[in-house]
């Protein structure tokens, strides 16, 4: 369990001893959300830390609890959490962490990640009682997702997942796009499926999201957890540029990837996309007409 500390620097202390203090810290791009760094520190290490406005402290506690439901499956690696909290002199919410540090991939890189993301699919660890969702609701990006439990996918994915979407951004609708998302809506049941069992799905599994870290091996990052069908997952590492075949052939010895995931893979878009267009605007609006006539 991560702790919680009163500033940056109680938690740099905490982890690395009373006599390690911050050297330099420099600015990391590319998240959208948060304000991200790496801290150099006085023994030589470094340190990832990300910041947010002080009432956004939630942020990073449901994304320290996506990151140990991940590492509980014991698959896939993941930073290791020092501590979070806010820091009033900062005047900032901050979660430290691990700083991974990118080097090369090694030779089998996709494949290894391929398995062990089947692997994590496969853990099943509340898969009988819980249903599909999480015990806590987190966050897609910036925008709240509900994570309230469902024994049907089905269900849980239209009402938890695309309606709310739906409801964000019907100013961006027309009266006859809402008509065909009605109409999507209402057929959801016949264009998925019911999977097997619930699995714990990364959420957010996009390539940025996947760093090799300096054992050469696949790690997760910035995760969106929930319990739900694979698919979504695999879809989303498709939408922004698929990775290599043989992270597919990999996942595919594991745990075979159903013909028709090719026919819904498009509707798992969908809630990425509405997301896009809530949090970021029109540019990502023709995406979602595109999505929404191919299931007419
Ligand atoms: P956001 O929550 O804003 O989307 P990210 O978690 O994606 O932020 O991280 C922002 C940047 O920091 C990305 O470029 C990502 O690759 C990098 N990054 C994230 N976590 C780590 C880490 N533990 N070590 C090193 N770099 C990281």
């Amino acid at each position: 369990m991560i702790r919680r500390f009163d500033s940056i620097p109680d938690a740099i202390k905490s982890h690395y001893g009373n006599a390690v203090s911050i050297l330099k810290k420099k600015p990391v791009h590319g998240g959208d959300i948060n304000e991200a760094w790496r801290l150099d520190l006085s023994d030589g290490s470094a340190a990832f830390l990300k910041t947010n406005s002080p009432d956004n402290l939630d942020f990073f506690v449901t994304e320290t609890a996506g990151l140990e439901e991940i590492a509980g499956t014991d698959t896939l690696s993941t930073p290791e959490l020092f501590g979070l909290g806010t820091d009033e002199k900062e005047n900032c919410s901050f979660l430290l962490m691990e700083y991974i540090e990118c080097v090369s991939r090694n030779k089998d890189y996709w494949e290894e990640f391929g398995r062990n993301l089947a692997l994590m699919h496969r853990a099943r660890k509340d898969a009988e009682t819980g249903g599909y969702g999480f015990d806590t609701d987190n966050y897609i990006g910036a925008s709240p997702q509900d994570n309230t439990r469902s024994y049907s996918w089905i269900s849980f994915y239209r009402d938890r997942r695309l309606s709310p979407q739906i409801r964000r951004a019907e100013r961006y609708f027309s009266a006859d796009l809402i008509r065909k998302l009605d109409h999507l809506l209402d057929r959801l049941d016949r264009l998925l499926r019911e999977p097997d069992h619930p699995s714990l799905l990364h959420g957010d599994l996009w390539g940025g999201n996947v760093l090799p870290g300096n054992d050469g091996r696949a790690w997760l990052i910035d995760p969106a957890v929930y319990y739900g069908d694979p698919e979504a997952d695999l879809a989303m590492t498709q939408l922004f540029g698929s990775f290599p075949p043989s992270f597919y052939g990999a996942y595919h010895e594991i745990s075979p990837i159903d013909p028709g995931y090719r026919s819904r893979r498009n509707l798992y878009d969908l809630y990425h996309m509405l997301n896009h267009l809530n949090l970021f605007g029109t540019a990502y609006l023709n995406h979602v007409l595109s999505i929404v006539e191919r299931y007419q």
